[in-house]
């Protein structure tokens, strides 16, 4: 949504802005055609509607924040019973200790947590504190991985791949080469060759980061357990990056469904049923040191978020986990997951699509090639995205889903009616 001097407000893309950094030789290519330039006004469930009516069928969920559907009734009623007291940093409310109270409970690594506004904060604190806990500089992540807008998140991001972000240089992208030096960088699923880098490095590793599942790759059998096992034998800490798994996978997220439990975890987006907060915990003796009476140490790490853990995102969380806790949830995600997974395998082969579906549980991605096809207003030959294309025609047909380069990306909580929908206009 811009604001330029000649037109006013006026809107250019409908997803997302990040199509206008699609580094697809043209900016302007990502630009979407005036009719499908529309603004969401309303949602409730997994539906949408936008300024003019039209409905959409919503595989997005607000990028998966919103896994128990927009406006949920018990999450409403939570929020609108609760007085905005703003900062959870000024008084200690009651609907954060009680939410902290069900995530400890439910999270296999949690004995302490700490909330915060968002994922990106809370990966940001896990390796600040893996940092000051181990007395070490440098953080292992994977290849590919995504851990939120701060230095770590973005540094190296998606090297084999387009990146979504302009951001393939840690130096231009605001981020010091000393940040981007102590950062270590693996290849996801290659145990061997990441063993051979925690080995190089073992006395100047703080902590390896993963998303168990690492943007909809599932982990390969025995990788969780064996960064486990070395990370515990060269006392390096194991973080979890369950922002996108938390919840979903399963109620006590990746750690629950792998069974493999790390040291610190980070949360946010499903959490808040919609409203943003982000919670970072793991083991006592780690988390200690975020507590006031271990100030003056050397180190005591600061954990200040004005409205990480506020009362009105605190209270929403613990209706959306109230909803998730129920019965059946997660068997009844992971069959439509299947169904959907498996449905549209079928339309691609079928189709003679050349692409593949991966995921888990209700996440699934569809990831296709890249074509090089003619430029209509510069007659020039450009490489495109035929996820981009597939994701137009969707959307003309009132399924809605964020498309990411050579990947369409789909959230689900969804009933087998609308799964057939979207398999329906897929096809
Ligand atoms: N970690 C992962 C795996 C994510 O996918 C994201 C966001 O997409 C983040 C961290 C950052 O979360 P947020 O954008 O809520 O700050």
């Amino acid at each position: 949504f811009l604001y330029d001097n000649a037109r006013g407000p006026h809107v250019t893309s409908f997803v997302s802005r990040s199509f206008k950094v699609f580094p697809a030789g043209s900016n302007g290519e990502f630009d979407l055609p005036e009719d499908l330039a529309i603004v969401i006004s309303r949602g409730q469930g997994c539906e949408l509607w936008d300024t003019e009516g039209k409905h959409f069928y919503d595989f997005s969920l607000g990028w998966g924040s919103v896994l128990v559907g927009h406006a949920r009734e018990e999450v409403v009623e939570a929020v609108t019973r609760q007085a905005p007291l703003g900062s959870n940093f000024a008084y200690v409310n009651e609907q954060s200790l009680l939410l902290a109270e069900e995530i400890v409970r439910l999270s296999p690594a949690c004995e302490a947590l700490r909330f915060c506004a968002s994922g990106t904060e809370a990966t940001m604190y896990c390796q600040r504190l893996a940092r000051a806990f181990t007395k070490r500089p440098k953080i292992l992540k994977f290849e590919g991985a995504y851990h939120g807008a701060n230095e770590i998140g973005v540094t190296s991001l998606f090297p084999s791949d387009p990146p979504p972000f302009p951001t393939p240089d840690p130096t231009s992208a605001g981020i010091t080469r000393l940040v981007a030096d102590e950062v270590l960088i693996a290849p996801f699923n290659d145990l061997e060759q990441t063993a051979a880098i925690i080995e190089q490095y073992a006395d100047e590793l703080a902590g390896v980061i993963v998303e168990p599942l690492q943007r909809c790759v599932p982990p390969v059998e025995g990788f969780l357990e064996g960064l486990r096992e070395l990370t515990q034998r060269h006392n390096i800490l194991l973080l979890f990056d369950e922002v996108v798994t938390g919840f979903r996978l399963a109620y006590g997220g990746a750690q629950e469904y792998y069974g493999v439990v790390p040291d610190l975890v980070a949360y946010g987006k499903a959490l808040g049923g919609g409203y943003p907060i982000g919670a970072f915990g793991g083991r006592a003796d780690v988390m200690n040191i975020v507590r006031e009476d271990h100030l003056g140490q050397d180190d005591y790490v600061w954990v200040a978020s004005t409205l990480g853990g506020n009362p009105i995102s605190t209270a929403a969380a613990r209706a959306a986990l109230g909803v998730l806790s129920g019965e059946n949830v997660y068997p009844r995600l992971h069959a439509l997951g299947n169904y959907l997974r498996e449905g549209m395998r079928g339309v691609l082969e079928e189709r003679g699509v050349e692409g593949q579906v991966i995921g888990d549980g209700p996440l699934a991605q569809i990831v296709l090639t890249k074509e090089n096809v003619v430029d209509y207003r510069s007659s020039r030959h450009v490489d495109t995205y035929r996820a981009r294309h597939i994701m137009l025609g969707l959307f003309h047909r009132g399924i809605f889903l964020n498309p990411m380069g050579t990947k369409l990306y789909l959230s689900l909580a969804h009933d087998e009616n609308t799964c057939d929908e979207l398999l329906d206009c897929l096809d």
